[in-house]
């Protein structure tokens, strides 16, 4: 398996000289497991994903499994963008949940409206195949796909892909369920056995994974201000992956109030918390145009 960052930051792009190491481009992972290509996310780093794929495959045919998690802006925003998406020798498989009550692919029409983008999805001409998740593990060649839903608003899935005797996961845009009910103390009396039981639903979920995408995207202290918009601070993040026992977390969906000093002290920050743990934990913050091989 071979993983490439194409977009690590959350909720806007946020381009400039402040977030040139990590990146401005929102989500976007590239997986190659053997000659499948599998994209998680289509924010705005798919842009410069499929002008180098263009140049990769130089006018042969392109087949891609793009994972959508959710249809939050920065994780839909660059398929309109995606010039293989152009070409009618490209099939893009789109994968995600149904929307609150609307089909996945009546969502990414919507966004290519003629009230927000000058093309609309039925005029691209590669060959699209939308598949909405159906609960089960399925097959994309040798690679074995699950998903999960996470806690976090709107309907918004984690994918784990083994391949090759290696494990990966994709989990962005969640918030502990424990977070959130201690936080709301009394309210949340009647959801709390519930909150825990998913809690621990997500550990099995990343358990033992060589390589665990997880969103990080406040500091502790920016995240009893933000408990409830469905993200996770630095330490809870930490925490889950120690629990689970993976072996490298890569922290994702940086703040677009984070410049690189920032998502340094991040860092920082997770690597004390590894120490006083004694854990074994790799943890770094995931970096735009950085390349992983499993
Ligand atoms: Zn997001
Ligand atoms: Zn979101």
């Amino acid at each position: 398996m071979r993983v490439k960052f194409w977009g690590t930051r959350g909720s806007i792009a946020t381009p400039g000289p402040e977030t040139v190491i990590y990146g401005g481009n929102t989500s976007c992972v590239e997986l190659r497991c053997g000659s499948d290509i599998l994209i998680f996310d289509a924010g705005t780093g798919l842009r410069p994903l499929g002008v180098e794929l263009m140049s990769e495959f130089a006018g042969k045919p392109i087949t891609v499994h793009l994972f959508i998690s959710h249809t939050h802006w920065d994780h839909i925003q660059g398929f309109p963008f995606f010039i293989p998406a152009y070409s009618p020798l490209t099939t893009i498989h789109v994968y995600g949940s149904t929307g609150q009550g609307v089909p996945l692919e009546k969502v990414l029409r919507g966004q290519m409206n003629a009230d927000y983008f000058p093309v609309a999805l039925g005029d691209m001409n590669a060959t699209l195949h939308v598949h909405e998740f159906k609960a089960k593990p399925f097959e994309i060649g040798e690679a074995t796909v699950n998903a999960m839903y996470l806690n976090h608003p709107g309907m918004t899935l984690g994918y784990r892909v083994e391949y090759a005797g290696k494990s990966f996961v994709y989990a962005t845009d969640n918030e502990p369920y424990q977070h959130t009910l201690e936080h709301l103390g009394q309210r949340a009396e009647t959801g709390r056995d519930f909150g825990q039981d998913l809690d621990r639903e997500f550990v099995k979920f990343i358990a033992g994974a060589d390589f665990y995408i997880g969103e990080a995207q406040y500091t502790d202290a920016e995240y009893p201000e933000r408990i409830g918009w469905g993200h996770s601070s630095i330490s809870a993040t930490v925490d889950v992956a120690i629990e689970a026992q993976v072996g490298t977390l890569a922290f994702f969906h940086h703040d677009p109030l984070h410049d690189d000093k920032a998502v340094e002290a991040m860092a920082d920050t997770a690597q004390r918390l590894i120490t006083d743990r004694g854990a074994m934990l790799q943890c770094f913050p995931a970096r735009e145009g950085q390349v992983v091989e499993l």
